[in-house]
């Protein structure tokens, strides 16, 4: 979760009067995507785990209307293995007594509200924007870019390169990995052409993505 560290930087940055500084923000808001992926007709996705890090900062106020009205678990989750086992048996808990709440399984470090001081410096700091995400396209309202105030600072405004846009491999299945349609390994370029060393796409980019994931822990007898 780096985003209550740049805007902290960002903020410094402003008070300090730096002005050799700039920040390219791709930061992303969870809730979009999660609704985004279950309004997909083909989606099998049958419940969540949410990101503790993230939790720990954002709260989970978003997530109980979510739950409802895509009737999905989600359960809010550390990373230690024991935090992944806990979250994973709360979730199927749910599903087998036909529940779909959120739960906080990582009480440790998350509040419902979230951390207050770091949402508030990311309010001021940042304003919601439409964000195009790899394997997904276009989620509106899904990201963060500088607010006006800080536009400054802003690398996509300073440097002109809002227009960039990166290809896709057309190789790459990640948006049918993140909707529950096809596993890591049911991609033709899994540990092929694809690797944590060469990603070809979102999912095998942070050891959190599925398919990074699959790779380290897949059976190579
Ligand atoms: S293995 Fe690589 S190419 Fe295949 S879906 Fe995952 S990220 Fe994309």
């Amino acid at each position: 979760m780096r985003r209550p560290a740049n805007a902290m930087t960002v903020y410094q940055a402003k008070r300090l009067g730096i002005r050799n500084f700039s920040l390219l923000v791709s930061h992303v808001l969870v809730p979009p995507a999660i609704a985004a992926i279950m309004e997909s007709p083909r989606c099998r996705v049958q419940a969540f785990l949410a990101a503790g890090h993230v939790c720990s900062v954002m709260g989970t106020a978003e997530y109980p209307p979510l739950a409802l009205k895509y009737g999905v678990p989600i359960v809010v989750t550390g990373f230690e293995p024991l935090d992944i086992l806990e979250g994973i048996r709360q979730t199927v808990v749910q599903l087998e007594t036909g529940r779909h709440e959120l739960v906080n399984a990582y009480p440790r470090a998350v509040l419902p509200s979230g951390n207050l001081a770091a949402l508030a410096m990311l309010r001021d700091v940042f304003e919601v924007t439409d964000r195009t995400w790899r394997g997904i396209g276009m989620i509106p309202s899904s990201g963060w870019r500088l607010a006006e105030k800080y536009r400054d600072f802003d690398a996509e405004v300073r440097f002109d390169v809002g227009a960039v846009t990166t290809a896709e491999s057309s190789l790459c299945r990640s948006g049918e990995v993140l909707q529950g349609l096809i596993k890591p390994h049911g991609c033709a370029a899994f540990g092929r052409e694809c690797t944590p060393r060469n990603p070809l796409g979102a999912t095998m980019v942070s050891s959190e993505g599925a398919c990074a994931a699959y790779y380290a822990y897949r059976r190579l007898s």
